[in-house]
């Protein structure tokens, strides 16, 4: 979570400084919640009525919360089968699941051969190992130590879509494979985001985690929304702020989850190939319509070469902009349209 999410809940906040908007009695409110995703969701939109608003943020956080237990690995939830429960059957017999984690998975697939297998989510076993690390090592950074190289390799002979046995028909999900793992953190948060877009009203702006999604501009005189993509390297400046009416804003950065290993950052986006933290970029955003698509690539781009990444951008119809690890910035063409600052 860290700096990011409060970078944008600033960047919201500074939004809502002077939010009487002048002739009108119309104003800007903002709800936060921090029970969804392990992260900060913020919901923000103009109306005349601090009720009205009050009560569409919460629909809004209710459907959030839903999909954050519906996608939850870690926990288990009365009356609930979630991924933990699918996780936890591997090997051992078919999960009748929610429809919403069936589309989620399907998306998933279509995200891991878009992509050219940069995003896995059928990769839980090696982040897994990941996590286990970074979580003991923020816990006791004087032992902190990397996952060992020959249960990372282990792990990932296990990643296979092959034994992700989807039946619709069914409702049904099978991990075939014993030793698989689903974890969808990569493209949970905003496919949830696009998912509560599409039923919130006009003219709001959803948060989480970072995921941006606005679902028309802010007011009737059509202003946009304005967002900040955090600067790696703190302090007060972004990298840029975008104007955003009607689109998904993603940000994958290594100052977002990491921990250190002998002076060295260790962060949370893995590259499949060599099962070990991406290396090339500091920080990617994209901006796409769809907003599960936006966050399947933002850690996409995060991963893969530059030119890989921005010929899969242009294919996708999304803009993207990278910060490598020198400080050089990369820009699709058209990018720039989006630029406030
Ligand atoms: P994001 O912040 O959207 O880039 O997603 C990062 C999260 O996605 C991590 O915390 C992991 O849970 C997961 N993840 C990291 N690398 C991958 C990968 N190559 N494929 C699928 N999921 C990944
Ligand atoms: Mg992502």
């Amino acid at each position: 979570m860290g700096r990011k999410l409060m970078t944008i809940l600033l960047v919201l906040s500074l939004t809502l400084a002077g939010c009487v908007l002048p002739g009108k009695k119309r104003q800007q409110y903002q709800a936060a919640y921090l029970d969804v995703f392990d992260t900060v969701t913020s919901i923000s939109a103009v109306s005349d009525s601090e009720d009205v608003f009050r009560e569409q943020a919460e629909q809004i956080h209710s459907q959030l919360l839903e999909y954050h237990r519906l996608f939850d690995i870690y926990n288990d939830y009365e009356g609930m089968n979630n991924l933990k429960t699918v996780n936890d059957s591997a090997g051992a017999a078919p999960v009748a699941v929610d429809g919403e984690i069936i589309r989620l998975l399907k998306d998933c697939r279509d995200y891991y051969e878009l992509t050219g297998h940069a995003v896995n989510v059928a990769m839980g076993g090696v982040l897994f190992l990941w996590h286990e690390a970074r979580t003991a090592g923020l816990e006791d950074p004087n032992h902190a130590r990397l996952p060992e190289e020959a249960a990372l390799r282990e792990a990932a002979a296990h990643t296979d879509w092959a034994s992700v046995e989807i039946d619709e028909k069914a409702g049904t999900v099978y991990l075939s494979d014993p030793r698989l793992r689903l974890d969808v953190g990569a493209v949970a948060k905003g496919w949830s985001a696009q998912r509560a877009a599409e039923k919130a009203p006009e003219g709001f702006l959803i948060s989480v985690g970072g995921n941006v999604c606005a679902t028309g501009p802010k007011d009737d005189s059509g202003t946009p929304w304005v967002v900040g993509i955090t600067d790696p390297d703190g302090g007060e400046g972004y990298l840029h702020t975008l104007y955003d009416t009607d689109s998904a804003i993603v940000t994958s950065g290594d100052y977002q989850r990491y921990y250190e290993v002998d002076g060295k950052r260790f962060h949370h986006i893995i590259d499949p190939k060599t099962l070990y933290p991406a290396e090339r970029f500091r920080s990617v955003t994209v901006i796409c319509g769809d907003s599960g698509l936006a966050d399947a690539l933002s850690t996409a781009l995060f991963i893969l070469p530059q030119p890989e990444g921005e010929a899969l951008a242009k294919k996708c119809g999304a803009e993207a902009m990278w910060l490598d690890t020198e400080g050089n910035r990369f820009y699709t063409d058209g990018f720039e349209d989006w630029i406030c600052q």
